[in-house]
């Protein structure tokens, strides 16, 4: 049987269903649900992603079968909608959509009444009894048709747009403000110059043909699966290139035929904060994109639709209802009013902020929509975005101060929460120039509204501010997808972008002028809002709020409960402090992972770096005896901020130039505190020197060269361990010795700090439990590692090490390169963010095998920077370690993640 290539739906006789996304798109899928639970969907067919993927590895040709099989299709949509496409009396008219298997909103291209010719405007006129609607959809049509198809829009938004040029000297001629008020005759006029632009740029007639226009609309949208804006998207969210996007071909509904109809966009539930109840804009009497695209600003749902059109209000909130009990999750959707009836055009789960994620996950549970592993889902709450809820927000008394100061400017709609100040950026291609030059800058891109060619920008910028378009705009959509805090339709903005300015009443603020955004309010502030930090910090930290006055804290409390009932894996912190440790522990750290000694150093500096001074042992040692008790201190501290939990301490790791000052001035005021000559540290800075220090005297290897460092340090963590315990505190300290390759490293470092966990017990009369481990962070530790698992109690992999040598990447040099290799697809990701899974994580797979299958119960661990990154936790639980380790904040990020891993593989 030959392939099936088109699959129908309409009139709740779909052959598709919301299973079938990877064939039909997201948006076909839906459609074809939609008419199975006997929503009203116009009738129409969706062309499949395999004929995409089989168009681009065919010179963009189509399976023969394509064309019956369409022709097919579009009989049955005339029999559905009882009009014929093409017809001279009372013609069917058709839109052509893209629709990818996850929603890329706004990246390819639609086109909307097709069918129309000088034979089918007159027929619907006549049919639909309003010729200004008939000539205003015709003129949509050729623009639309004209930018898609024919390749008339300018390549940069910057270049004249000819269509727009036209409409803007007609209704300039005409003196009107927007394109509604434009007349008959004069749509007609805006028709014939639009073909005759058409005819000047491509030297062809524009098609009459309703056949032609519509194999030439399905092209164009195959075609804009390969256009940059749509690839830039695509790497972002990770979604592969292979996929390919359907077409969508349906009947048009019309919200321009009169002031009984409207367009629309709503979320059933607000996604910037969760809150119950449809939030969305209207536009009466406009089409399709009108609403989105900024041009008049809308008006909201939830205002004022139920009093101006009760009818389809009470619709429209059946329809959300039944969505959201078949769905089980908040629904973003697209829908039409032609003369009071609702169509429904799209649905999908709706993007949101980690706020209403968190809230609309735990009010689905409460409201017995969902259960709480469902709850968990990556889908629902990507773990990252958990991060949002612990950003710092503006601080009540600065924003009262900066209003007694006169910095309020405006306020608008509150899109995206949060808080967030910067320096004004107009153009998002400057945004990204500067982020890239210093990914540190803190710009705040401000623009009358975002078009998708903006978003390399808008992903560089802290904040977004428009002012145009209401809730459900691109600037509101995306900014709520990237967490950016983001306040759109601020109308009393004038911004002039050739000045490069922006004035508010009097108050004028150019290019490059601080402006801080308040995204929970919509406020607009000229200058920097003093910040404060997030409600869940606050409660958890710095205990000035009570968990009961933060029903934000509530419920991100809730789904971590959830989350830790679910996982398996443990999670530690990485921390060096007992500050840290603590707060970390509050986060919901069971340990510390990766507790950097040198880090303590840095508080004692010149003893330590009268150690490396040091010409000879007996010198050596008495400035070890200074450094003993200070480090002493610091671990006992840990100690008592752990309350029993395991601390990992590594001994020290890195280069000892690193301790050293490396210019003059430096170096003689060094000279002058400890006594020695200059001369003797210029020429041990020069000793020390490396070329490749990651590679040099660093790790086990110093201990070994020095063994009188480790035994210092193993002396100061057991007297540390047994005078806490003599406090009546638990203590576990695990030893850590970094960077071993070859097991005789492992064996030499063991020897020492053994003899002095001896000495010391001896000599306390206290005995701790304790464990020596490794780092495993060179490939030779994975290879040799059931040799390695023969000595050490357990492994943590050192990812950052690990990285860097496996792949032969510094992590100090690779940021030359690394930009390009993401833009071109040589690597999916960062390496040093996301572990390298085959890579790198072959090697950890062999280490945790090899090791295991020497010492079967061997604690094995992760403490480099990727312990706190979502898809290398849900790795590290597949792999079967322990714990992942990460820095104190991610500590509720890993938390979900864990129990994300773990309900997939139970799943599995
Ligand atoms: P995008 O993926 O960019 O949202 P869509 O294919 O959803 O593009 O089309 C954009 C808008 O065009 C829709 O939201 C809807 O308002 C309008 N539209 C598309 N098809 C039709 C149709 N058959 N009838 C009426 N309006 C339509
Ligand atoms: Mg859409
Ligand atoms: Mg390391």
């Amino acid at each position: 049987m030959a392939t099936k290539y088109v699959y129908y739906f309409g009139d709740g006789k779909s052959d598709g269903s919301a299973k079938q996304r990877e064939l039909l798109g997201g948006k076909g899928a839906n459609l074809a649900e939609m008419s199975n639970i006997g929503l009203p969907v116009p009738a129409g067919f969706t062309i499949t992603t395999e004929v995409c993927t089989y168009y681009y590895a065919n010179n963009r040709q189509y399976p023969p079968e394509l064309a019956a099989q369409v022709d097919e299709a579009m009989a049955k949509v005339e029999k559905t909608m009882g009009k014929k496409f093409g017809d001279s009396s009372d013609p069917l008219l058709v839109s052509c959509r893209s629709g990818a298997r996850d929603s890329m909103p706004g990246m390819m291209d639609t086109v909307l009444n097709i069918g129309l010719n000088d034979t089918t405007v007159e027929a619907l006129a006549k049919s639909s009894g309003n010729e200004r609607f008939a000539w205003d959809s015709y003129r949509r049509f050729v623009q639309m048709y004209g930018d898609v198809v024919l390749g008339m829009k300018p390549e940069k938004k910057t270049d004249a747009d000819p269509f727009e040029e036209l409409l803007e000297k007609k209704k300039h001629a005409a003196g009107v403000e927007f394109d509604s008020d434009l007349s008959v005759s004069q749509l007609k006029e805006l028709v014939a110059e639009f073909k005759a632009a058409i005819k000047s740029r491509t030297g062809s007639d524009f098609p009459s043909d309703p056949k032609q226009q519509v194999w030439g609309a399905v092209g164009a949208v195959f075609g804009s699966w390969m256009n940059d804006r749509a690839m830039v998207y695509r790497r972002t969210y990770g979604i592969p290139h292979e996929w390919g996007t359907a077409v969508n071909v349906q009947a048009m509904v019309f919200g321009n035929l009169g002031d009984d109809c409207a367009t629309g966009v709503a979320l059933t539930r607000d996604g910037a904060l969760g809150v119950p109840g449809y939030c969305g804009d209207y536009l009466i009497n406009a089409q399709g994109e009108d609403v989105v695209a900024g041009i008049r600003t809308p008006k909201r749902i939830e205002e004022t639709l139920a009093k101006e059109m009760p009818k389809a209000y009470e619709e429209l909130d059946s329809i959300g209802k039944i969505l959201e009990n078949h769905y089980k999750d908040v629904q973003d959707i697209e829908f039409t009013v032609q003369k009071g009836k609702v169509w429904m055009l799209q649905t999908r789960n709706a993007k949101r902020t980690g706020f209403a994620a968190v809230r609309i996950a735990v009010d689905l549970v409460d409201e017995g929509k969902i259960t709480e592993i469902e709850a968990l889902s990556p889908k629902r709450i990507p773990a990252d975005d958990l991060n949002q809820l612990l950003q710092p927000v503006f601080d009540l008394a600065g924003k009262q101060a900066a209003v007694k100061n006169d910095q309020l400017l405006t306020k608008g709609i509150n899109a995206g929460p949060g808080a967030a100040y910067g320096q004004i950026c107009f153009h998002a291609d400057d945004a990204e120039k500067k982020f890239l030059a210093n990914p540190a800058v803190e710009l705040i891109l401000v623009r009358r509204e975002t078009t998708p060619e903006d978003l390399r920008g808008m992903k560089a910028a802290k904040g977004i501010l428009t002012a145009f378009g209401g809730a459900s705009s691109h600037a509101a959509l995306v900014s709520r997808q990237m967490g950016k805090v983001c306040v759109v339709g601020a109308s009393e903005l004038n911004i002039d972008y050739e000045a490069a300015t922006l004035k508010v009443g009097s108050k004028l603020l150019k290019e490059g002028d601080y402006i801080s955004l308040d995204g929970f309010t919509g406020e607009v502030f000229a200058g920097k809002v003093q910040t404060k930090p997030s409600e869940v910090i606050q409660v958890l930290i710095h205990k000035t709020m009570k968990p009961e006055e933060s029903p934000v804290y509530q419920r991100f409390a809730k789904l971590m409960a959830w989350a830790d009932k679910h996982r398996t894996l443990g999670v530690r912190t990485n921390a060096d402090e007992p500050k840290q440790a603590k707060e970390a522990v509050s986060f919901g750290a069971e340990g510390i992972g990766l507790c950097r000694t040198e880090h303590m150093f840095f508080d004692h500096v010149d003893e330590f770096r009268e150690m490396i001074l040091a010409d000879d042992l007996p010198t050596r040692e008495r400035a070890l005896v200074k450094l003993l008790p200070f480090q002493r201190g610091d671990f006992a501290g840990l100690f008592r901020a752990m309350e029993g939990r395991p601390v990992t301490i590594r001994l020290l790791d890195p280069p000892l130039h690193e301790f050293l000052p490396h210019d003059h001035a430096s170096q003689s005021l060094l000279a002058e505190k400890i006594g020695i000559p200059v001369e003797a540290i210029t020429r041990r800075v020069s000793e020390l020197h490396e070329s490749n220090p990651m590679l040099g005297h660093r790790g086990c290897r110093l201990g070994i060269v020095m063994p009188e460092i480790t035994a210092m340090q193993a002396r100061a963590i057991f007297e540390a361990a047994c005078e806490v315990k003599k406090e009546g505190i638990d203590v576990k300290p695990e030893v850590m010795i970094p960077l071993v390759g070859y097991v005789t490293e492992f064996k030499n470092q063991e020897k020492v700090v053994r003899e002095q966990a001896e000495k010391v017990f001896a000599e306390t009369g206290v005995k701790v439990d304790y464990l020596v481990g490794t780092m495993i962070e060179v490939p030779r530790a994975c290879a040799v590692a059931d040799q390695i698992a023969g000595s050490a109690e357990f492994f943590s992999f050192g990812t950052n090490d690990l990285t860097q040598t496996t792949l032969g990447m510094s992590r100090d040099d690779y940021g030359g390169f690394i930009n390009y290799y993401k833009e071109n697809d040589i690597v999916p990701n960062d390496p040093f963010q996301a572990i390298d899974q085959s890579g790198v994580g072959t090697l950890m797979r062999m280490g945790v095998e090899k090791g295991r299958s020497q010492r079967s119960k061997l604690k094995i661990g992760i403490c480099g920077e990727h312990g706190g990154e979502p898809s290398s936790v849900v790795f590290c639980h597949e792999i079967g370690l322990d714990y992942v380790s990460c820095s104190p904040f991610r500590v509720p990020i890993a938390r979900l993640a864990a129990a994300q891993a773990a309900v997939a593989a139970q799943k599995k």
